[in-house]
């Protein structure tokens, strides 16, 4: 039985060495089990020395294999085109930097082997090391989207994870181009078994997530399972649409009885109304902008990543 680890990499020169003795003694720990390995690499447009790193394990370890992309795609891309590219009965992701314990693969695959469970998931419980300020947005995220979409992302949930072979085809079964994997794996369901563990700090190197890519991300993973915010101009214009309808029979009714005497004074509160509307308005159409957006991009279908150089086997 074939086992595939695929580890998504994006400039690791510094932990690659570390995560694969980690991976070569998972992969002798359970050697007596009959399974086999294969590692798939995937190198996310690295300008350092992670692709020479890696064709160096893979020239003394036929049981590597890579795909090096032509630029920086992202890590779902990179998720994606190793899930593509592995052929186990078993696969799992996980990153380079020994976030995702490699220790907790043997468990992972005996859950799986036990016929209970579709897909193992690792979940980190704390989230030690990391600035607060960050941890507060990402509770704020989970919070905000397990209300708006139907199926559940669990706080915490990390990308590592074990699946069998139907769930993967299951996953590349979804098409589209703006992939947001979290999402994606709540959303095809599957039996799925949580593990739970501390959070990690990476081994070395840095994280190559900004605020601002995360916030990003935050939207997209939004966007891309609910089109809820559509609806809040929906809501909103309604809202204002009774407002104004109220305000307008006080007005009628204060004329007719004739004690008009504000109509000048009027001019402060009317530019707040102009100014709330108007961006209210603006806002409305940002929303339908996202959405139009994405619509555009999916129409186009472009590969989700393009590759430049293959080990030889494929
Ligand atoms: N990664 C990638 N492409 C990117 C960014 C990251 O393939 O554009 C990989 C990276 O090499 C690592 C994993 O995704 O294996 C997680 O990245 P990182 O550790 O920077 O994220 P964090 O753990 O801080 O969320
Ligand atoms: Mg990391």
């Amino acid at each position: 039985m074939l086992v595939s680890l695929i580890i998504p990499c994006y400039n690791e020169e510094e932990v690659l060495p570390i995560l694969y003795d980690a991976l070569c003694g998972v992969r002798e720990s359970i050697k007596d089990s009959g399974k086999e390995f294969e590692f798939i690499f995937v190198s996310d447009g690295s300008r350092d020395k992670t692709e020479e790193i890696i064709k160096g394990f893979a020239a003394n370890d036929p049981g590597i294999r890579y795909v090096f992309f032509s630029r920086n795609f992202g890590k779902e891309a990179a998720m994606y085109a190793g899930m593509k590219k592995s052929k186990g009965d078993y696969v799992a992701i996980l990153d380079a930097d020994m976030q995702d314990p490699p220790s907790l693969i043997p468990s992972m695959i005996a859950d799986l082997d036990s016929g209970d469970y579709d897909v193992v998931a690792a979940r980190r419980v704390t989230r030690q090391g990391e600035p607060p300020i960050r941890s507060f947005f990402a509770r704020c995220f989970y919070k905000l989207i397990n209300k708006m979409i139907d199926v559940e992302i669990a706080d915490g949930a990390r990308d590592f994870r074990l699946m069998r072979r139907q769930v993967v085809d299951a996953i590349l079964s979804l098409s589209e181009r703006q992939r947001f994997s979290k999402g994606i794996f709540a959303w095809v369901g599957f039996r799925t078994k949580w593990v739970e563990h501390e959070n990690v700090e990476r081994a070395a190197g840095e994280t190559k997530w900004s605020f601002w890519k995360l916030f990003r991300y935050a939207i997209d993973g939004i966007v891309a399972f609910t089109t809820a915010p559509l609806r809040l101009a929906t809501y909103a214009g309604f809202f204002f649409a009774i407002a104004g309808f109220i305000y307008l029979i006080y007005y009628f009714i204060k004329a007719i009885i004739g004690r008009i005497w504000d109509i000048v004074a009027g001019y402060p509160s009317l530019l707040c109304f102009i100014l709330f509307i108007g961006g209210l308005v603006l806002m409305a159409l940002g929303i339908i902008g996202e959405y139009l957006g994405r619509t555009y991009i999916e129409t186009k279908a472009r590969p989700i990543y393009i590759p430049m150089e293959e080990s030889e086997d494929d």
